[in-house]
C-alpha cells in the first residue's frame, strides 16, 4: 500500500511533479523507515529515506536527454547500516573531523566518540546519518520535495544543547536539488551539517571519476596532517595539484608526488571558497565528458570538502549490482572547515543558543551542448 501525496500540477506537462510515500524497511530495532519518491516535470527523480535523511537515488539527463541515476546507494537498509561510508546521508552534528575528539566551549571541555583513530568523524557513533527523521511532503511553485525534522537531545554524542533541525530537499523543474538546513539549539554547540551524496556523472557504478573535470571556486585550501586533521594553515592552491581555479581532470595530478595527496590517498580536502561566508555563490562545477553531464554546487557555506572516493574499495556492491570501486565517485560536501571548534581563526562553527542558523546548498544539473 502506498499513499499518493501530491499529484500533477500542470495537466499539459507529459511528466508531472509528484511526491509519493512508500514503506522502505525496518531498522534492526524495529523502527519503520519510509521512502519518499519525488519527481519533477522534466523527468528527474529523487528518492529519500527517513533513515539518515539519505538520498538513495537521483537522476539527471545526459546531453542526449537520457536520465541516469548519478548517486551511489543501496536497495536495502542493511547496505546503509553496515557501510561506514555515509552514502547519501545527512551528516552531523559535526560533518568532517574534530581533532582529538574533543573541544572546549565557554570554559568547559567536551569529549566526543573516537570513530576515526584518535579523532571524531561525521557526528560520532550515531550521528544524523543513523537517526530516523520525521518527514512530510512539501511543494511550491515549480518544485516538490520532502521536509525532514530531527531533534538531537542535550548531550547527544557528547555535544551540549538540545538541537532542533529541519532539512528540506526540493527538486525543481530545472533539475536543481536545493537543500536547506534550519538549526536552532538551546545552548551553544558546534554545528556543521552537510550532505554526503557520492556522485558519478557517468552513472552510479560506472567506473572511476578520474576523467571528470572539476572547477573549484577556491584560491586556498586547508592542508591536513596524516590523520586528516587541518594543520591550521590556509595555503594558496597556486602551483599545486589543488589548483582547480581552471577546470582540470580529477585524474590529471592525483598521483603527483605531494605530501597532501599522500595523506588523503588522493583529494580529501577542504577548500576555502572565494566568497564570503553566508553569501550564496558557486562552489564547484563538475563536467563529465562522455555523458555531457554537468553538476554545479552552490552554497552559503564557507568551505567545501572535495573527496574523491579514495577509501572506496569495491567491497560495497550498489543498487544495480555494480561494485563501488576506488575513486568510483566524488563527494562535494559544503561545510564549515574541519576541526573549526579547535581552530579559532577558522570561520566559527558554533551555533549560538537561541539563534536560528540557516544554510543552503544547491546541486544544479545541466548538460554540455
Ligand atoms: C571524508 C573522508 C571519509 C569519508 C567517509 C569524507 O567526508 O572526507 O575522509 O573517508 O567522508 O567517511
Amino acid at each position: 500500500m502506498f499513499l499518493i501525496l501530491a499529484g500533477a500540477f500542470a495537466a499539459s506537462a507529459a511528466l508531472a511533479q509528484s511526491v509519493q510515500k512508500f514503506p522502505f524497511s525496518k531498522t534492526p530495532a524495529g523502527e519503520a523507515v519510509d521512502l519518499y519518491k519525488i519527481k519533477n516535470a522534466a523527468g528527474a527523480e529523487l528518492d529519500v529515506i527517513t533513515y539518515g535523511a539519505i538520498i538513495t537515488r537521483l537522476t539527471a539527463p545526459d546531453s542526449k536527454g537520457n536520465y541516469a541515476d548519478v548517486v551511489l546507494g543501496f536497495n536495502d537498509i542493511e547496505g546503509y547500516i553496515k557501510g561506514g561510508a555515509y552514502f547519501g546521508a545527512a551528516v552531523g552534528r559535526y560533518g568532517n573531523r574534530i581533532g582529538g575528539a574533543k573541544f572546549a566551549l565557554n570554559g568547559k571541555e567536551y569529549s566526543l566518540y573516537k570513530n576515526d583513530g584518535e579523532n571524531t568523524l561525521h557526528g560520532g557513533k550515531a550521528g544524523f546519518d543513523k537517526k530516523i527523521w520525521t518527514a512530510r511532503p512539501i511543494k511550491g511553485q515549480g518544485w516538490t520535495g520532502v521536509e525532514l525534522s530531527l531533534t538531537s537531545g542535550d548531550g547527544d554524542e557528547g555535544y551540549p544543547g538540545k538541537l532542533k533541525l529541519k532539512l528540506t530537499y526540493k527538486l525543481n523543474n530545472d533539475n536543481e536539488l536545493e537543500i536547506d538546513y534550519l538549526a536552532e539549539s538551546d545552548a551553544d554547540t558546534p554545528y556543521n551539517a552537510t550532505q554526503h551524496s557520492y556522485f558519478n556523472l557517468k552513472g552510479e557504478g560506472e567506473g572511476d571519476i578520474l576523467a571528470h573535470k572539476i572547477l573549484i571556486n577556491a584560491d586556498f585550501f586547508t592542508p591536513v596532517d596524516a590523520a586528516l586533521i587541518p594543520t591550521g594553515e590556509i595555503l594558496s592552491v597556486k602551483n599545486t595539484p589543488f589548483d582547480f581555479t581552471e577546470p582540470a581532470a580529477i585524474g590529471a595530478r592525483i598521483e603527483a608526488n605531494d605530501a597532501q595527496l599522500k595523506y588523503g590517498k588522493g583529494y580529501d580536502h577542504n577548500f576555502v571558497l572565494a566568497k564570503p561566508d553566508g553569501e550564496f555563490g558557486l562552489a564547484a562545477r563538475v563536467y563529465e565528458p562522455a555523458s555531457g553531464r554537468i553538476m554545479e554546487v552552490w552554497t552559503t557555506e564557507p568551505g567545501i570538502q572535495f573527496y574523491c572516493g579514495n577509501f572506496l574499495t569495491g567491497k560495497d556492491v550498489g543498487k544495480t549490482g555494480k561494485p563501488y570501486i576506488h575513486r568510483g565517485a566524488i563527494a562535494l560536501e559544503t561545510q564549515h572547515y574541519p576541526d573549526s571548534p579547535n581552530k579559532p581563526h577558522f570561520p566559527s562553527a558554533i551555533l549560538k543558543a537561541g539563534k536560528p542558523y540557516a544554510s543552503k546548498t544547491v546541486y544544479k544539473f545541466k548538460t554540455a551542448q
